[in-house]
């Protein structure tokens, strides 16, 4: 796995805070979610008061625990703000789902996330409402993002093969892989985590 970028650390994030909503039945504490920001690669640097601070090359991320609400803010370690990301993960009584929500900055404003499907998970069922299509990147000549079949699976369910899942565009299959008109990432499935 790489994370060179904001949201190559957002995507596997969400992915483990969603299998750790399923398993806890209920919202990580802040230890567990900074468990699941050490394991992808970033390094915690400081922590006090609730607040905490990763990093690595890269990537900077910043641990915010709210009361049931986990926010985590992502940026280029450049300084470098266009790619800059937030990740939210809460309880949302209107539609008694846990919620997890990647969203780019420049999207903030308009409270609602125009681009990354987010995951919704029923919170009496634990069963998931959405079509997440979440996985790890792998920068190489080409930016790839990697899914597993399960992922696949669902993401075929959704109707939605020919959408980009990092920004939206138009994707093109050829075989296993699909590549996005748009950014230019590559899409493959992948059974190696
Ligand atoms: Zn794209």
């Amino acid at each position: 796995m790489d994370v060179n970028e904001p949201i190559m650390a957002a995507f596997p994030i969400a992915k483990r805070l969603w299998n750790a909503i399923v398993n806890k039945k209920g919202l990580p504490d802040p230890e567990e979610v900074s468990r699941i920001i050490e394991e992808i690669g970033l390094r915690n640097l400081y922590k006090d008061e609730g607040i905490a601070l990763f990093r690595n090359r890269y990537v900077v991320a910043l641990l915010i625990p709210r009361k049931n609400m986990i926010v985590i803010d992502f940026i280029s370690a450049s300084g470098e703000l266009s790619d800059a990301l937030e990740l939210v993960a809460y309880y949302d009584k209107e539609i008694e789902c846990y919620v997890i929500e990647i969203i780019p900055a420049n999207e903030l404003e308009y409270e609602e996330n125009l681009g990354i499907e987010p995951v919704i998970i029923d919170a009496k069922t634990f069963e998931l409402k959405s079509y997440p299509v979440l996985g790890e990147f792998e920068v190489g000549r080409k930016v790839k993002l990697k899914i597993d079949s399960y992922t696949f699976k669902l993401w075929r369910e959704s109707g939605k093969l020919n959408v980009c899942p990092v920004c939206g565009g138009e994707l093109r299959w050829k075989k296993e892989k699909a590549v996005c008109l748009d950014c230019g990432i590559e899409v493959i499935i992948s059974e190696e985590r």
